[in-house]
């Protein structure tokens, strides 16, 4: 009774801060930027805590609003859909102020807001639990207030669920800052979900900043009706697949937190005893050889989301304890159980470890150049004989104007000896010029003498045995000679490098996109491209697009690796052949008449008669390169579902892509790769390792889409997570 007397004067005071700002000027509520929403959350720090962040930030309207535009994806290449704004979203899909009281009462029932799904009979499985589009929206509003609170307080190395933090970028720090890895091994937990002790250690840690037992105890009831779940060592978070939300990422990153924390101390620690010496610090007789061999102990990590890795340049006992702790640390202070048969330490030169769907190795740094292409070869020859030409030409003139200054000197001398009618010779004069040259070189030589810095150059050049790169000594040696001693010095620089340098190697699992191209039936058992039977009842251009979302996705993901030409490969040959025998075996036309219609880049006419091409071409292909930082989704969601246009025609709904309001639309029925091949995605023989797999309960549900956002799902660009799941039907 005491508490409730307690909060309701404040409720009182919401409530009228709410009603002005409405009742004022609805209009002008409007999406924050991002400095409003800082110094918005900022203002409700006191005495080391945020505070009643539910009641005055969660719930103002103006978060709700920007979190529903947070939500909103329109296709690139359309006109952008008029802004959202509180008439908008109240009048065609729930009232935001309504949600805005909810949310300072903390009444929102959740459950409501929640659908489960039951997959077919045939197969028995979990129910999947998804929020209608009200309760995305609330998730999206406490991310983001999450986000304004923790997005600093992570460290440098928590990849995903951050802005700018993906897998590119973290591969982008692997292949550039670790020196000479030695051993590693990445901590696979235990396919767990969070029970209510870890939210319970959730919400404790979550306290430790936020000091508003409304917010925690929203979130404790998401976690309760299971539409907010985090399923540590599974596959389900980063590929859009229907169930996933952005609040787990950041949940996720700030139940880690401790630990990258406890490892971040580590690290400085391990710096602070193992400094790096810069070669000008060394002292003279420990130089050469020595720098090179110089290897600083370090101690790097990586995680991406629920994915560890933990490289080290030290021993395999350094590493063993390095595991163990870790390992405790884990189980002991933060309840999870962690997989001890497959977190082992590897040989970081001699084993290949998996890592975010990529494979990592260290080698030599020789490996990883690779060879120049004839036209590089080519533009290089071309650059040196244009040097060549170029000095040729500027030592011409030189020639030419000494020639002419000889000849002026000629005649003025000339004149000199007509008038005074022959030399007069004094010896005398070469005596004084010696002298005054001696004065000169002694004082160079005093000066040289002075400075140490140029002495122990020289007598590190000497003493080196290097004094064959001095210019006075090699130009009075034969030019063959001083050739081979270069040669030679560029050898050694090189192999000692490749003996001693180690950095990181970064692949695609080729063995596994080969895997998964076969088990979706892209190619026959010799491996040659064969049509897809699922997609031939779809339109020519959607087909296309098909392929082109699948091949996209692949490319996106893979860019960044070393062995990329084979992933190219795969699209550029496989995707592409198999796209034109579906299109043949669909018009019943031979393989060349057909790449005679749609041209080998599957060129097809849009709906106002335009040549239009989705798939990327064999030349776009080829440019490719390692060029994406942003964080690139798995072809997972892409390749498991195909859509298909029911052939009846359905009264108009409006999109479930969320808050599109365009009723233009046709009914979609969603085809599951699992269920056309009869494969359980949890069987690893057949299904292909780490690649997740759309929930059954979705098999045969049907999704009103208008054409952009039907488009941009065949594109791979939208995924499940993109729609309102709850909004589909079942049409028989
Ligand atoms: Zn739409």
């Amino acid at each position: 009774m005491l508490f409730n007397r307690l909060r309701k004067p404040k409720f009182a005071a919401v409530k009228v801060s709410l009603f002005s700002t409405l009742q004022h000027a609805p209009t002008q509520v409007q999406p924050l930027e991002k400095s409003a929403l800082q110094s918005l959350v900022l203002s409700h720090y006191r005495h080391g805590k945020f505070q009643s962040l539910l009641q005055n930030v969660v719930a103002s309207p103006s978060l709700l609003l920007t979190a529903c535009h947070n939500l909103r994806k329109h296709a690139p290449d359309t006109p952008p859909p008029p802004p959202l704004t509180l008439e908008s979203v109240s009048t065609h899909y729930f009232s935001l102020q309504e949600l805005s009281f909810q949310l300072a009462k903390n009444s929102v029932d959740v459950e409501s807001c929640c659908i489960s799904l039951f997959p077919a009979e045939s197969r028995k499985g979990k129910r999947l639990v998804l929020p209608n589009l009200k309760l995305k929206v609330i998730l999206e509003a406490v991310r983001i207030v999450l986000e304004v609170i923790y997005d600093d307080r992570f460290v440098t190395f928590c990849y995903g669920g951050r802005a700018n933090m993906g897998r590119h970028t973290a591969i982008r720090y692997l292949k550039n800052s670790v020196e000479n890895p030695s051993w590693w091994f990445g901590v696979k937990f235990d396919d767990q979900l969070f029970e209510s002790r870890h939210v319970d250690n959730l919400c404790l840690m979550l306290g430790e900043k936020i000091d508003d037992s409304d917010l925690l105890d929203l979130i404790r009831r998401l976690f309760e009706c299971k539409v907010v779940s985090v399923d540590l060592g599974g596959v389900c978070i980063g590929r859009g697949l229907p169930q996933e939300c952005a609040l787990s990422s950041i949940l996720i990153n700030v139940y880690l937190n401790g630990f990258d924390k406890e490892i971040q101390e580590l690290r400085l620690k391990t710096n602070r005893e193992n400094p790096r010496f810069k070669e000008n610090e060394l002292e003279p007789g420990e130089t050469g050889s020595s720098s090179v061999f110089h290897k600083p102990l370090k101690i790097y990590a990586v995680r991406y989301l629920d994915e560890i890795l933990i490289i080290t340049s030290g021993t395999k006992m350094m590493t063993i304890d390095l595991k163990n702790s870790v390992v405790r640390f884990l189980e002991q202070e933060l309840d999870l159980k962690v997989d001890r048969q497959i977190t082992v330490i590897h040989s970081a030169v001699s084993e290949k470890i998996e890592f975010m769907g990529m494979e990592l190795r260290a080698v030599a740094p020789s490996v990883l150049r690779p060879p120049k292409t004839e036209k590089a070869i080519r533009a290089h020859k071309k650059h040196l004989r244009q040097k060549e030409v170029r000095l040729m030409e500027l030592k011409n003139a030189k020639e030419r104007n000494r020639k002419m200054l000889g000849m002026k000197l000629m005649s003025h001398v000339f004149k000199k000896l007509k008038q005074s009618n022959g030399f007069k010779f004094d010896f005398q004069i070469e005596n004084e010029v010696r002298e005054i040259f001696r004065t000169w070189s002694d004082d160079v030589v005093q000066e040289y003498l002075r400075s140490v810095d140029e002495r122990w150059e020289w007598h590190r050049m000497l003493s080196g045995g290097d004094f064959l790169s001095l210019r006075r000594i090699r130009d009075q040696l034969p030019r063959e000679l001083v050739d081979a001693y270069d040669n030679f010095q560029l050898q050694v620089d090189k192999t000692v490098e490749d003996l001693t340098r180690r950095c990181i190697k970064v692949e695609a699992p080729i063995e596994l996109i080969r895997k998964a191209v076969k088990m979706v039936g892209f190619t026959n058992h010799m491996g040659r491209p064969r049509p897809l039977s699922l997609l031939m009842v779809l339109e020519d251009i959607d087909i296309i697009k098909w392929y082109a979302g699948v091949g996209r996705r692949w490319l996106d993901f893979y860019c960044c690796c070393h062995n990329f030409r084979s992933v190219k490969i795969v699209i550029s040959y496989h995707l592409r052949f198999s796209c034109i025998l579906t299109l043949a075996e669909k018009h019943e036309a031979t393989k060349l008449a057909t790449i005679r219609h749609f041209t080998k880049d599957l060129k097809v006419s849009g709906a106002d008669g335009a040549e239009e091409v989705y798939f990327p071409s064999e030349r776009e292909i080829k440019m490719m390169g390692d060029r994406n930082l942003w964080d690139p989704m798995p072809v997972d969601g892409a390749l498991t579902m195909a859509l298909i246009r029911l052939a009846s025609d359905e009264p108009h709904h409006r999109c479930t892509a969320h808050f599109c309001s365009k009723t233009d639309t046709a009914f979609y029925r969603i085809h599951l790769l699992q269920n056309h091949l009869h494969v359980n995605p949890l069987d690893e023989k057949k299904w292909v390792r780490g690649m997740g797999a759309i929930h059954d309960s979705l098999q045969r549900k049907c999704a009103p889409l208008c054409p952009d956002h039907l488009s941009e799902v065949y594109m791979g660009r939208l995924t499940l997570r993109d729609l309102d799941c709850t909004a589909f039907v079942d049409v028989d």
